[in-house]
C-alpha cells in the first residue's frame, strides 16, 4: 500500500473504528484498513493448491462473498483484493501480467445490482500488483445469468458465445489475468478465456477469490452463471476445467 493510503486508512481507523465483517464476530478490526480482524483473518480458508484461487469457498469466506455480491457489502473489496494479491504472488509473477480483466456482468444485471463485484475485485487487485485494469474490452453479450437451474453441461452450452471482446486491439498479444469472485464448474471462465484468446490475447490466467469444493457450499440464494450447476458436480471435481482448451497456466 502507498504511504499516503496507509496514512488515510490509519486516520479513518482512528475516527471510525471498523467492526469485523465476519459473521458472529463483531470485534473491532485491529488490522489497518481491513474489515476482518486478526483473529478471524487467521482462520480464513486459504486455498492455492491449483494456483487459481485465493480461498476455498468455505466459511467465513462464503458468507462474506455472499454479502459482497448480494447485499451491497462493497467495503469488502479492499480485503478481498489484498487476499487475491497475496495468493497470486505466491504462485505467479505479477510483473509478467499486462492486463487485469474482470468477468463482466450483462448490462441488465449491472443495472439490477448497481456494481460488478468482479470488477471491484479486479480493480483493487490491478492497483495492488501495479498492472493495468481493462474492464471495457470484454463484455457479456447475452444475459444468461437467471437461467441457473441447469446441469454442468447445460450451463456450459448455454454460456457459449455469451462473452465478446469489443476492442481486440486492447488485448492482442497481452498476458491477461481474468478475475472472478467464485469458481464452480469453470464454464464462465472458460467462455471468457476463449473470447480473449480468440481476440488475440497471448495468455489468459483465470484467478478467482474463492473456489467451490462441494455442492453443499452453495446456499439457495446463490444465483450466478455456473453456480447452480455446482450442485451436480462431484465432490472434489477437477479444477482444471477452466483451462482445458486454450489457456496456459
Ligand atoms: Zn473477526
Amino acid at each position: 500500500m502507498e504511504t499516503i493510503d496507509r496514512i488515510v486508512e490509519a486516520v479513518k481507523d482512528a475516527l471510525w473504528p471498523r467492526t469485523c465483517a465476519v459473521h458472529d464476530c463483531g470485534r473491532p478490526s485491529d488490522r489497518p484498513g481491513s474489515y476482518i480482524c486478526s483473529r478471524c483473518h487467521a482462520t480464513l480458508p486459504w486455498f492455492d493448491e491449483y494456483a487459481k484461487s485465493a480461498f476455498a469457498y468455505l466459511s467465513p469466506v462464503a458468507e462474506l462473498v455472499k454479502s459482497f455480491k448480494f447485499n451491497g457489502a462493497t467495503y469488502l473489496a479492499g480485503d478481498f483484493a489484498a487476499a487475491l494479491e497475496v495468493a497470486f504472488r505466491k504462485k505467479h509473477d505479477a510483473s509478467a501480467v499486462d492486463l487485469v480483466v474482470p468477468v463482466p456482468l450483462h448490462p441488465n444485471r449491472l443495472r439490477e445490482r448497481g456494481y460488478n463485484q468482479s470488477g471491484l475485485l479486479a480493480s483493487g487487485f490491478a492497483r495492488l500488483i501495479g498492472r493495468k485494469l481493462d474492464w471495457r474490452s470484454l463484455v457479456r453479450v447475452r444475459d444468461t445469468e437467471h437461467q441457473a437451474r441447469r446441469t454442468g453441461e447445460g450451463r456450459r452450452r448455454n454460456l457459449r458465445g455469451a462473452f465478446k471482446v469489443v476492442a481486440p486491439e486492447n488485448v492482442r498479444g497481452r498476458s491477461v489475468v481474468l478475475i472472478d469472485d467464485v469458481l464452480t464448474t469453470g464454464a464462465t471462465m472458460d467462455e471468457c478465456t476463449k473470447a480473449l484468446l480468440t481476440a488475440g490475447a497471448y495468455r489468459v490466467q483465470p484467478f478467482v477469490l474463492a473456489k467451490a469444493l462441494a455442492d453443499e457450499d452453495f446456499g439457495e440464494d446463490f444465483r450466478e452463471a455456473g453456480d447452480a450447476s455446482a450442485r451436480t458436480q462431484p465432490r472434489n471435481a477437477p479444477l482444471n476445467q477452466c483451462n482445458t482448451n486454450h489457456a496456459s497456466i
